[in-house]
């Protein structure tokens, strides 16, 4: 839908997922830029999952067609420490660079980027949002929360038959059906 959303002319702004690891709507992103279009950044941290955040926020920042970042933030000490990348923007220099790329490859081999490429499981189990509860629940902090959610579906990540459609179908390569048996671990325990 972007292009065809960009290319209407109707918007003024576009928000859409952008970080070092979810760069798949670059293309799109900067074309919106080239016809004066605001591009607002959603998860530049990859919704927590990147754990230098000082060094994902100052790549993203490096984009020249970014308008605004807008990462999650549940602290004023937070808004405090994104606020300055802003402030005082340096840009990366090649050990970080370097740093970054490490923690990006690392996490490019386990981490959902809700593309839902996917689907269709034949036992109905919405894969990435099995992923996105055991992001709430290890990155977010919401465990209570989390836990309900997911023992809420039907079929959850417990009901996976491992008959590796899914995995034949990401774009990404990922380990979906190990994924899964770790997503059920963490809720099972609780
Ligand atoms: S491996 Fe599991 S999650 Fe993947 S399609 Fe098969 S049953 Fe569904
Ligand atoms: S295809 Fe891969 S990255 Fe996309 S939603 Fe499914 S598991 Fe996640």
């Amino acid at each position: 839908m972007l292009p065809k959303i960009i290319e209407s002319g109707l918007f003024e702004t576009i928000q859409f997922p952008y970080n070092a690891v979810e760069r798949q709507a670059e293309e799109y992103l900067r074309l919106a830029s080239e016809k004066d279009m605001g591009v607002i950044i959603m998860k530049p941290l990859a919704g927590g999952a990147i754990i230098n955040k000082n060094l994902a926020l100052r790549f993203a920042f490096e984009q020249d067609f970014i308008t605004s970042l807008i990462p999650g933030m549940d602290s004023v000490q937070q808004v405090r420490q994104n606020a300055s990348v802003g402030e005082e923007f340096i840009p990366l220099n090649e050990k970080e660079r370097a740093v970054l790329q490490e923690e990006v490859e690392d996490l490019g081999s386990h981490f959902c980027r809700r593309c839902g490429y996917c689907a269709p499981c034949p036992v109905g189990i919405d894969i990435p949002t099995n992923f996105l509860m055991e992001g709430y629940y290890t990155r977010y902090n919401l465990k209570e929360w989390a836990t309900e959610r997911y023992n809420s579906f039907d079929p959850n990540a417990g009901d996976c038959i491992k008959c590796g459609e899914c995995e034949s179908r990401c774009p990404y390569d990922l380990n979906i059906i190990s994924m899964l048996e770790e997503v059920d671990y963490i809720f099972s325990k609780n």
